[in-house]
């Protein structure tokens, strides 16, 4: 994701210009990785910039901190203002928007005890994840010889900075080989996620994902494609998956808010379906898009929809 500079970030209660937002080098979360972050996409919609699952992904983040054991001085409304603060300063139409909280400076050492928290919230334009092309011929993919973490070493449902060196590892391996992300394995074998996505199969009309006791981030995505699925009447399953089962199916594809829903058209080397954007990949990541675009009525309240951003009046007028 290249950074497209914006005027504002949100700094613990105070909008600071983008350049300005700086930190000390011998902030604790720069040496440990102990911090908490989100990412979520605003979406242009003709009633305004609207913001996909604004409270969930603030509660997640409140408790991904409750997870780590860091005592964040906000609360999930407070960070919800915060961020519909810092969209609309920005005059943002649509793009994505991050969150994080992190550990500063006072003291070094592993135990974090003392140390000052603080917030950022920062947003920025942005297309396709995978680039734009991805977003309508999809991807490929190879599965990581490196594991999602064990359930007793690192605490897969926070979205804990930390926990992303194993998805830094999972991509660069994947981009050495070639492929546009990796998909890892849990430490028993069974398929986890993708580097920053979680991952769906879909074979015979049924849809299948790994459950949260297969080291996934709890998706909010992943959560909004399986509504959908419901409501189109299929069956979804929520299991334990064994790494075989990427092979032998119809369609493969990726969710996640930077990702949206993306299809996975080969792994390893073999051609998922006819190597295309399935037709039930297909229609969920239509509906989603629709209600995130506005196209169709939010009828399960996901958005967030900001007052549209006041354009300039054109020179002379
Ligand atoms: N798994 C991982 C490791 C992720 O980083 C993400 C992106 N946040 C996801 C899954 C998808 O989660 P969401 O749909 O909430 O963005």
């Amino acid at each position: 994701m290249k950074l497209i500079p914006t005027e504002v970030i949100w700094f613990d209660g105070k909008l600071v210009p983008w350049d300005e937002a700086r930190i000390h080098v011998l902030s604790h979360t720069l040496h440990y990785g102990g911090g908490v972050f989100e990412g979520m996409r605003a979406y242009k919609t003709p009633r305004g910039p609207g913001i996909v699952r604004l409270k969930d992904h603030m509660k997640r983040m409140v408790d991904s901190c409750r997870i780590i054991g860091m005592d964040l001085p906000y609360d999930v409304d407070t960070l919800c203002h915060a961020v519909v603060q810092t969209v609309s300063r920005n005059k943002l139409e649509e793009g994505y928007i991050r969150p994080l909280a992190f550990r500063g400076y006072s003291q070094l050492g592993v135990d974090p005890t003392g140390t000052p928290l603080s917030v950022i919230i920062a947003a920025w334009p942005l297309g396709g994840y995978f680039g734009e092309e991805a977003r309508e011929k999809g991807i490929r993919v190879g599965v990581s010889s490196w594991r999602r973490m064990a359930p007793d070493t690192h605490p897969a449902l926070a979205k804990a900075v930390g926990n992303y060196l194993n998805s830094q590892m999972i991509k660069l391996e994947a981009r050495r080989h070639g492929y546009d992300d990796g998909i890892a394995l849990d430490v028993e074998g069974y398929i986890s996620e993708a580097s920053g996505a979680n991952i769906f199969l879909v074979r015979e009309g049924e849809i299948w994902t790994p459950d949260v006791g297969s080291s996934i981030l709890r998706g909010i995505t992943r959560a909004c494609v399986i509504k959908l699925a419901k409501e189109m009447g299929r069956v979804v399953r929520e299991e334990r998956i064994p790494r075989s089962a990427l092979y032998d199916n119809d369609e493969v594809f990726l969710t996640g808010s930077a990702a949206e829903v993306t299809a996975v058209t080969e792994i390893d080397g073999r051609k998922i379906g006819n190597g295309t954007f399935g037709p039930i990949a297909r229609s969920l990541r239509d509906a989603y898009i629709d209600i995130v675009r506005g196209k169709v009525e939010d009828r399960f309240g996901w958005m967030t929809i900001l007052p549209a951003a006041k354009q300039k009046a054109p020179a002379g007028a």
